[in-house]
């Protein structure tokens, strides 16, 4: 992986690009699953569980919130992910969905993917987390909502 840079907006681009670049690895994978968008996974407090999302995965998520015009989350009622919109029943950032999203959490999609089929795309995306400050996972919403936060 090159060096980051250290100046604030050019290191935020490059974990994009670090991470997008994961996204597209996986998507090139040959694996027995996809997702139907039955949405199911979204809501948390049904399923009892909540993705762990990276400081580098919430960054791309941030910058897909902050493009639709919003600074900060909105819980949802329901305590279903915040990016649960109800009017179209799916995900209002889908194509910024973190990693856990794509593979580890959705039973209907297949199951999740075994850690050792990803495990170097999961270890990409901790150097992206380490280079930007905050290498431990946190669930979503409180990993979305600490780089909004901190969005410049
Ligand atoms: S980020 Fe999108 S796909 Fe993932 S749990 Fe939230 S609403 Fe669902």
């Amino acid at each position: 992986m090159p060096k980051p840079p250290t100046k604030p907006a050019e290191l935020r681009a490059w974990v994009i690009a670090q991470v997008e670049a994961v996204y597209r690895d996986l998507a090139g994978r040959r694996v027995e699953r996809s997702c139907e968008l039955r949405a199911g996974c979204c809501h948390f407090r049904q399923t009892g569980e909540v993705p762990s999302v990276t400081s580098a995965e919430a960054v791309v998520l941030a910058r897909a919130v902050r493009a639709a015009g919003k600074t900060a989350l909105t819980p949802h009622p329901d305590g279903a992910c915040p990016l649960f919109d109800d009017k179209t029943g799916g995900c209002r950032h889908y194509a910024a969905r973190p990693f856990g999203c794509r593979t580890h959490f959705c039973r209907a999609a297949g199951g999740p993917l075994a850690r050792r089929e990803v495990v170097d795309l999961i270890r990409r995306l901790e150097e992206a987390s380490e280079a930007w400050g905050e290498h431990h996972p946190r669930p979503l919403p409180e990993a979305l909502g600490r780089v909004l936060g901190r969005w410049r």
